[in-house]
């Protein structure tokens, strides 16, 4: 079914909506739920904002709280498993601290998300497959913090500063990352864990610098067609972003104003590239950010992107949430 909606779409940018259960914190403070899914049609959002008018938005996709990791991955399937037919993918998660990205893109041990899940059908695809190609999966992890890329998986500290660069094809890489060789799924999950755990090195607080920086993982796809020997290579990103929210000005000062700037920098850096990807600017402002910097050869183009933008249904975020559908809504 996504399948003929990727093939149909007159862009190559999905966006998809999910919105996280009330917690039990909020549930038992007598917080609401404003977000309405119930008689709207599969794709519609309504926003019911305290005091004013009601509020509606169109995705592609939405997930209610009630959708399970199951649910939002099968819709995902067909678009990420492309990488395997040689296609650049980039699937991110956009929204408010507390909203469910890294639910969503990692989830829990007993809960896998989108990155765990992603590998798991591509390794058994390549399975599938392996009579007619051999396929190479490696993973490299970074994080981009205050416009800086740090590479997760190093285990040599380097202090030199890791750099993008454009290879002939037009390709973009990062000299001197590690790229982890991955042969099934347990490494997968240990080189995962071992990103995790590099994320936590050096902070204070894990979830403060989690919501602060951007989490990229670049699964690259190296195939070789036993056919005819035609060797081909994609890659596909999966990327927890910063939160979108903006902190109040006043709260802000020194590292902080530093960190929160970068981050409004990054993630309106992204909302430009994929609005002018939309309306087919001819210039697409890819080097204002590392952020698509990074994505560049994997956002426009022969690419498929696809936005997670998760909201929180209470009552409490209603303008974080309306600003992150609004923010969602430049890319349809
Ligand atoms: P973010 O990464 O956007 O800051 P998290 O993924 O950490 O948010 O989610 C915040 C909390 O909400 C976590 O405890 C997470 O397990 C929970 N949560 C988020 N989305 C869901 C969901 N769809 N179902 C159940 N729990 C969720
Ligand atoms: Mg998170």
């Amino acid at each position: 079914k996504l399948h003929n909606i990727v093939q149909e779409a007159k862009g190559n940018i999905r966006v998809f909506c999910r919105c996280r259960p009330l917690s039990k914190d909020e549930a038992s403070s007598g917080q609401k739920c404003v977000v309405e899914f119930d008689g709207v049609s599969d794709g519609d959002i309504v926003i019911a904002n305290p005091g004013t008018t009601k509020k509606s938005f169109k995705f592609d996709r939405v997930f209610t709280p009630k959708d399970d990791q199951a649910v939002v991955y099968a819709d995902a399937s067909p678009l990420v498993t492309s990488v395997l037919d040689g296609y650049n993918v980039c699937i991110f998660a956009y929204g408010q601290t507390g909203t469910g990205k890294t639910f969503t893109m990692e989830g829990t041990e007993t809960n896998r998300g989108v990155n765990y899940r992603t590998l798991e059908e591509l390794f058994k695809i390549a399975d599938e497959r392996k009579e007619t190609v051999t396929y190479n999966l490696s993973v490299s992890v970074l994080e981009v913090y205050n416009e800086q890329i740090r590479d997760l998986l190093s285990t040599s500290p380097s202090s030199k500063k890791l750099e993008i660069k454009q290879d002939v094809e037009g390709s973009n890489h990062v000299p001197g990352i590690v790229e982890a060789k991955v042969e099934n799924i347990k490494e997968v999950w240990d080189v995962l864990r071992a990103g995790s755990n590099a994320r936590a090195v050096g902070s204070n607080n894990v979830n403060e610098h989690s919501s602060r920086s951007h989490c990229m993982l670049c699964i690259m796809v190296r195939a070789k067609n036993l056919m005819n020997g035609e060797c081909t290579s994609s890659k596909l990103w999966l990327v927890d972003l910063a939160g979108s929210e903006r902190l109040a000005k006043t709260d802000a000062q020194g590292e902080r104003l530093k960190e929160a700037q970068n981050i409004n920098r990054s993630l309106s850096a992204l909302g430009d590239v994929i609005s002018a990807l939309a309306t087919k600017s001819s210039h697409i402002p890819y080097r204002n950010s590392k952020l698509t910097h990074l994505l560049q050869d994997s956002l426009g183009g022969d690419s498929k992107a696809l936005m997670f933008v998760q909201i929180s249904p209470s009552g409490n975020d209603v303008s974080e949430t309306l600003s992150s559908l609004n923010f969602a809504s430049r890319v349809r």
